[in-house]
């Protein structure tokens, strides 16, 4: 039998659709137990009640929080390779101009790709660990802070483009992100986001074990349909979305038993991520929205 979740009864519209939220489960971790909730019309999940912001702050401000803690260093894009430079091919073809805001840039990797193409990048990231990787990568250092409204008051219709990457899940409140998101652009500009993928093929087999429900650090887990009504509700249309499983290759061979069978499940599984990526339930979603004039 499901446990009952202790989350409030009096639960709020769906930060996406506004659809109607139902309790899920109790997610139980290290920093304390959180309620988890699922969206009956757009099927989005949600850690709710949200945490304190200022635990949330703390968190993003500590030296010790990694710049992506989703993304180790083996871990490879499966049927869509290329990662930053796809991206950055993307938003070539459709950004108006070369003004981009990075908003949780981390250490930059994204920048350098769109840098490379041609963009001029700016970056908002909070960490002092993530800004000083940015700056060796990148030679500049990016704004300290997150984005909020005295960051977005001297920059309304300024950018052409707006990136967060793997970013909107980890905000309290996204539905205020994308408010400020969509003051940052130009008209026609492009806002850029990439998310885990809420029912994604593994997400659905994993059902309450997916790995992105991960509070206090993911808080949203927004499936496509959740997320184009979010940015639909703020004059943001939908242009292009893929979906793109990243997978830690070096992790999963180390856990084959015996270890010999290694090889022959990262193999198994890049079959099946690359099958998942083809039809839309791969394991990230990385979608573009254009802003109407
Ligand atoms: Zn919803």
């Amino acid at each position: 039998m499901p446990e009952p979740a202790p989350v409030s009864p009096n639960l709020p519209p769906c930060p996406a659709c506004t659809g109607r939220l139902r309790p899920w489960f109790v997610k139980r971790t290290d920093r304390g137990d959180y309620g988890v909730c699922r969206c009956r019309s757009c099927r989005s999940g949600f850690v709710m009640p949200r945490p304190p912001l200022a635990q949330l702050a703390a968190l993003y401000r500590n030296p010790g929080t990694v710049a992506d803690p989703d993304r180790p260093t083996s871990t490879r894009a499966v049927g869509k390779p290329g990662g930053a430079q796809r991206m950055a091919a993307w938003l070539s073809r459709l950004a108006p101009g070369p003004g981009v805001l990075d908003v949780g840039a981390g250490d930059g990797l994204q920048a350098q790709a769109l840098i490379a193409v041609g963009f001029a990048v700016d970056a908002l990231e909070p960490s002092p660990a993530a800004r000083a990787r940015y700056r060796q990568r990148n030679g500049v250092e990016p704004f300290n802070g997150f984005l909020d409204e005295a960051f977005v008051a001297t920059r309304a219709a300024t950018y052409d483009a707006v990136l967060l990457s793997q970013v909107l899940e980890h905000l309290a409140d996204p539905e205020r992100a994308i408010t400020l998101v969509r003051q940052l652009l130009r008209p026609g500009g492009i806002a850029v986001i990439a998310v885990p993928q809420f029912h994604s093929w593994l997400s659905l087999l994993s059902g309450r074990r997916d790995m992105f429900i991960s509070p206090p650090v993911h808080l949203s887990f927004f499936t496509r349909s959740g997320l184009a009504t979010l940015m639909r509700r703020h004059g943001l249309e939908e242009v292009h979305a893929e979906s793109v499983t990243w997978f830690d290759q070096a992790r999963i061979a180390a856990r084959a038993r015996p270890p010999a069978l290694g090889p022959a499940l990262v193999l198994a599984l890049r079959v099946f991520f690359g099958i998942a990526d083809a039809a839309g339930g791969g394991n990230t979603l990385e979608a573009y929205f254009r802003k109407s004039g």
